[in-house]
């Protein structure tokens, strides 16, 4: 029942219609869905009775009404206002993360600055949640791992000191941006709208961030109503938009709050972040995939030059065993699997039926690379030099079985097949054709 699932299930049940009574039907399955998914129901209202009209507007038929509702979803996604990260016109620019406890403002406050330190941005991530015990340890080890500077101050249980503390540090550096995570609530309370409040003066911040849970559903909608109401948000950022999310609540989230929605939190690690982009959620929407999306992620881990270079290789059958182990370290970079998966055209579905695939600790990578490390120089870069006897020798000096050894190269074997199939003009059809 996630957004994605729902679209596309209507949308396949649409198949000919061509009158009025066919329109009909395909907007209240359209409305099912919808309302399924756990879209508000008045967005639901509003986008079936435009859909409606916008369809009717031409001659009736399957054409006309993806058009119409790919135009009714662009109306309801963008809300004026800013779009993914903006820079203030001097640095640093300083935002201030809010949101309730358990939102996941820590975890979007590493993964933004993972996001702007891969744009060569220099980034300061402020500890201002001193409510919570463990808050400073947690974002200690999130600055370890992503390699970011963390400013921190355990000689006060002020907020407000150690904001203009680390604004004095940011002044006299040279930081692009600085990241104030700040403390949260199980719920709003005077308490906290008011410690926020002097936070925001100390901070003066270019930009102010509602993390919303979308685990939450409606819930998020009116927090994030109330933050904006009592401290002034100018953009929501939607975390845990994976797992168990049902998701319809992005789709009605900017034109309800009436603030943009700017990023997507999608998984636990560092990489699950996208900046929110109307039309790519559409096209994801509608099953077309977000091609964009996934260069843009891939981008980052795999650099240009190498991706050519293995293209060749792999058109001329001659991918090896180091091309392989250097194509899981760049899996490795990229994220989970299951938020790879959803934009790719047509595999919307299949990435909730992909259990997230952990590239770090998966024993099938850590069996392939100890195998790999007992194969010669000469025997990883040509694989078609593995008769019984090498692959015994390899077997003893990994300790796996042979029949592992085999099962793995063969696997190898045809990985190499459908890449090279794939890499063709055809690839993505080819792709596309053979999951149906
Ligand atoms: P905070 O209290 O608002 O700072 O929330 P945290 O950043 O500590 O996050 C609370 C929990 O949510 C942690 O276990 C995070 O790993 C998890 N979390 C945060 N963002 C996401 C996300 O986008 N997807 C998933 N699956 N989990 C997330
Ligand atoms: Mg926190």
């Amino acid at each position: 029942d996630t957004l994605t699932n729902s679209f596309t299930t209507a949308i396949k049940k649409i198949r000919t219609f061509d009158d009025e009574k066919a329109l009909s039907k395909a907007l209240v399955e359209l409305k099912k869905s919808l309302l399924k998914a756990d879209v508000n129901h008045k967005v639901v209202k509003q986008l079936i009775d435009e859909v409606g009209i916008e369809t009717r507007k031409g001659e009736i038929g399957k054409d006309q009404f993806l058009e119409a509702l790919r135009t009714t979803l662009h109306k309801l996604l963008e809300v004026g206002g800013n779009k993914g990260f903006v820079f203030a016109p001097n640095p640093p620019t300083v935002i201030l993360m809010t949101g309730l406890q358990g939102s996941g403002k820590t975890t979007t406050t590493g993964k933004l600055a993972h996001y702007l330190k891969s744009k060569q941005k220099k980034v300061l991530i402020v500890a201002a949640d001193l409510q919570r015990l463990a808050a400073v340890e947690q974002l200690r080890q999130i600055t370890t791992q992503i390699d970011v500077e963390l400013y921190e101050d355990e000689t006060t249980k002020n907020p407000v000191e150690v904001v203009s503390g680390a604004l004095k540090k940011a002044k006299s550096g040279i930081y692009d941006v600085v990241l104030i995570d700040t403390a949260g609530r199980l719920a709003i309370d005077e308490e906290l709208m008011d410690e926020l409040k002097c936070v925001k003066d100390a901070a003066n911040p270019s930009e102010i961030f509602y993390v919303a849970d979308s685990m939450t559903g409606q819930d998020a909608v009116k927090t994030a109503t109330t933050f904006k109401e009592k401290i002034g948000i100018d953009g929501v950022i939607l975390s845990k938009y994976d797992g168990d999310s049902k998701g319809g609540v992005a789709l009605g989230l900017s034109s309800q709050v009436k603030v943009p929605l700017r990023f997507i939190g999608s998984g636990e690690k560092m990489q699950d972040l996208e900046v929110f982009l109307p039309e790519r959620v559409i096209n994801r929407l509608m099953g077309f995939g977000d091609i964009e999306g996934l260069a843009e992620k891939t981008a980052g881990a795999i650099d240009e030059k190498q991706a050519k270079k293995l293209t060749k290789k792999i058109q001329k059958g001659k991918f090896n065993f180091n091309d392989f182990l250097e194509q899981m370290e760049s899996m490795k970079k990229m994220g989970s699997m299951k938020s790879l998966m959803g934009m790719i055209p047509g595999m919307g579905n299949m990435s909730k039926a992909l259990k997230d695939f952990d590239m770090e600790n998966s024993s099938e990578l850590k069996n392939i690379k100890s195998m790999v490390s007992s194969m010669t120089p000469k025997e990883r870069e040509n694989p078609d030099l593995l008769n019984n006897s090498r692959k015994g020798r390899i077997a003893k000096g990994c300790g796996l079985e042979i029949v592992e050894i085999n099962r793995m190269i063969k696997q190898f074997k045809n990985a190499g097949k459908m890449a090279k199939k794939f890499s063709g003009k055809n690839g993505m059809k080819d792709l596309q054709a053979m999951m149906g």
